[in-house]
């Protein structure tokens, strides 16, 4: 069996809720450290039966482990100052916002993970207990792909502007270079005449 067939039925969130720091190193842990298989809160009892299906461990017998975290994220909407960290630190997209504007939480697609807590400048955020269940692990999937698609656009949008501006720079110092250039030919040509 191998760590990519165990972290392809992972919802790939990289929420860190199963105590590592993604979903590929626990999948090397099942694989390398026999690590039990209900670690991921977010895949839920689906993604812990594709997981024993594939691998020798056997389901626990203890279902409660597969109960799904009842923490959210809320943002005081007071105090958040839209500066957008929040969002670029969520790894499935749940929250929305732009730039000084007040964000919110897409409660439905919270996973408690609390990975943009420590990202706030202004610690508006807090933890608050909720009942809602998570949605299907295919769909955090999907919102975490798409989180990682805008961010390379992004990326590149930046290095765009980035080499757009170099290259301004540089015809900028040319044209200067150039006039310079052509100034010291003037007044070599003046001290000629005069002499
Ligand atoms: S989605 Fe599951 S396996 Fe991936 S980091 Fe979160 S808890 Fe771990
Ligand atoms: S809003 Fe915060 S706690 Fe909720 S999923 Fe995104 S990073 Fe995790
Ligand atoms: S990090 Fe905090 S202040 Fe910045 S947008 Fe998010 S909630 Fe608002």
């Amino acid at each position: 069996m191998s760590v990519d067939r165990i972290n392809d039925i992972l919802p790939q969130t990289q929420c860190t809720l199963c105590g590592y720091s993604g979903c590929k190193p626990y999948a090397k842990a099942i694989i390398d450290d026999n690590e039990s298989i209900d670690k991921c809160l977010p895949g839920g009892l689906q993604t812990a039966q594709s997981i024993a299906a594939l691998t020798s461990q056997q389901l626990p017998d203890h279902l409660d482990e597969f109960k799904k975290p009842n923490t959210k994220v809320r943002i005081d909407p007071n105090e958040c100052i839209g500066c957008t960290k929040c969002i670029q630190a969520c790894p499935v997209n749940a929250i929305v916002g732009g730039p000084r504007l007040m964000h919110d939480i897409i409660s439905d697609l919270c996973t408690g993970c609390d990975l943009c807590i420590p990202h706030c400048p202004v610690d508006c955020m807090d933890v608050v207990s909720s009942n809602a269940s998570l949605p299907d692990p295919d769909y955090l999937k999907l919102q975490h792909n798409l989180k990682l698609n805008t961010d390379e656009k992004q990326r590149n949008r930046r290095s765009s502007r980035i080499q757009v501006t170099k290259d301004r720079t540089s015809q900028q110092t040319m044209s200067l270079i150039e006039l310079a250039i052509q100034k010291a030919k003037e007044r070599k040509g003046h001290t000629i005449e005069e002499s």
